[in-house]
């Protein structure tokens, strides 16, 4: 059952008023509400961290000095928080957990920190769950086909496998089939340990080595399918413990964490914008509050060779972006590090095999996934009430 269809679609501008969220960093003032809420207002923040804006909105009491200063200072804190997960998970910090575990020889133990044991072992509950559609250890095919952090700006060949980019800085032609095969083999995610002893933390690399023109290669991480998610939970957990009940945290178009709105008449809940995945503005609006949302698409970050488009998302079964029927997926009612890890396995195993994994392993999450056959998208949700933008889409209501 979706709202009214006759609502006009929208386009999103850069700041944009309530109720569209998910891309934007601005708060409205509440409306006519009880004490103690019309002492509150909304106020939102912006910083960078895991190359995306970060959003940080919340309502507070800021004719209170004090209050104000605390809220300022909250905000602080969660961007120390996101940057020490940063720091922690991204592969292109060369001091990261991460990227440590990814220079070490094959067969090696690396220490890793509190927070990347605790991510591993999310991820590795992700990678059971999923059946190994969503696997960190794609992380050579990653960098194979131009997506990881070195590719974003001044991008200069200097692996054997790198490919030469024209003026424009694309690329033209497709990596060589042996690197995608070789590096396919190196994605074994359930041969890496993680462990803690004596109150430190370890991993140990898999044995499991290839050589390529005199060059050996061995498993890396990638975490970028999830550590946002988990920056978005460890972000709203410290919002909350601070006493923050309105607002939300919104990380790229990733993930985002909700608080309650202030808005009585929605029952607290965010009115909430979902991008298009193939034109402007958003497709959906779903009304949420005090959980939170991870979206994958293939409409990230991608290029497109000889009309075929190939996005960050890796399919481990063949170590080449994904290819299915799915083009968007969203999840809620799950942990945002979860989600995230989840949205982007939906969209590897396609509209069929997700429903039977979604039906199967996350009964109570929620859904929504747009298709793709020609010019012709189709939704598939299970959320009760939805409110679809674009007229043109088709829905296939799955659990009414
Ligand atoms: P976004 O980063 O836009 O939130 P996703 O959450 O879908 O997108 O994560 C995609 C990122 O995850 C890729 O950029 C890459 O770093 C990593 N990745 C790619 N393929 C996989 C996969 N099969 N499993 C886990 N992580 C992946
Ligand atoms: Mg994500």
């Amino acid at each position: 059952m979706g709202y009214n269809k006759s609502m006009k679609r929208k386009a999103i501008p850069l700041f944009f008023a309530l109720p569209f969220v998910l891309t934007g960093c601005h708060i409205d003032s509440p409306g006519k509400t009880e004490i103690p809420l019309e002492r509150l207002k909304g106020k939102s923040y912006s910083f960078y961290s895991f190359t995306v804006p970060i959003c940080v909105a919340l309502y507070a009491d800021f004719s209170d000095i004090a209050e104000a200063e605390r809220t300022r200072k909250t905000v602080e804190e969660v961007k120390s928080l996101f940057l020490e997960i940063e720091n922690s998970l991204s592969v292109s910090v060369e001091t990261s957990a991460i990227a440590r575990f990814n220079r070490a020889a094959a067969g090696e133990k690396v220490t890793i920190d509190e927070i990347s044991y605790t991510v591993l072992g999310i991820a590795k509950k992700m990678y059971d769950l999923t059946g190994g559609a969503y696997n960190p250890a794609v992380g050579m095919s990653v960098d194979l086909w131009g997506f990881t952090p070195r590719f974003q700006g001044d991008y200069e060949p200097t692996e054997p496998y790198d490919r030469e980019v024209n003026g424009e800085g694309k690329f033209y032609s497709l990596p060589d089939e042996n690197y995608i095969s070789a590096f396919a083999s190196l994605s074994d995610f359930g041969e890496v340990e993680i462990w803690e002893e004596n109150g430190a933390y370890y991993a140990k690399k898999p044995k499991q080595s290839v050589t390529i023109d005199g060059v050996s290669y061995s498993m890396r991480l990638d975490l970028g399918g999830i550590g946002k998610g988990y920056a978005a939970d460890e972000g709203a957990k410290l919002l909350r413990e601070r006493g923050y009940d309105y607002g939300y945290l919104n990380v790229g178009s990733s993930s985002v964490a909700l608080l309650k709105s202030v808005k009585q008449e929605t029952d607290y809940a965010w009115n909430f914008g979902f991008r298009h995945p193939r034109d402007k503005g958003n497709y959906l609006e779903l009304s949420l509050k005090d959980e939170t949302s991870s979206t994958s698409g293939d409409y990230e970050n991608f290029y497109v060779l000889n009309e075929v488009r190939y996005s960050h998302i890796i399919d481990p079964s063949t170590g080449r972006p994904y290819s299915s029927d799915l083009i968007t997926a969203t999840v809620y009612g799950l942990p945002a590090a979860e989600a995230d890890a989840l949205s982007t396995a939906i969209l590897i195993l396609g509209r069929e095999k997700a429903l039977a994994l979604l039906d199967e392993k996350f009964p109570s999450v929620s859904y929504a996934m747009v298709g793709e056959e020609g010019d012709l998208l189709t939704l598939s949700t299970n959320f009760e009430t939805y409110r679809l933008l674009d007229q043109n889409m088709e829905i296939e209501d799955e659990n009414v």
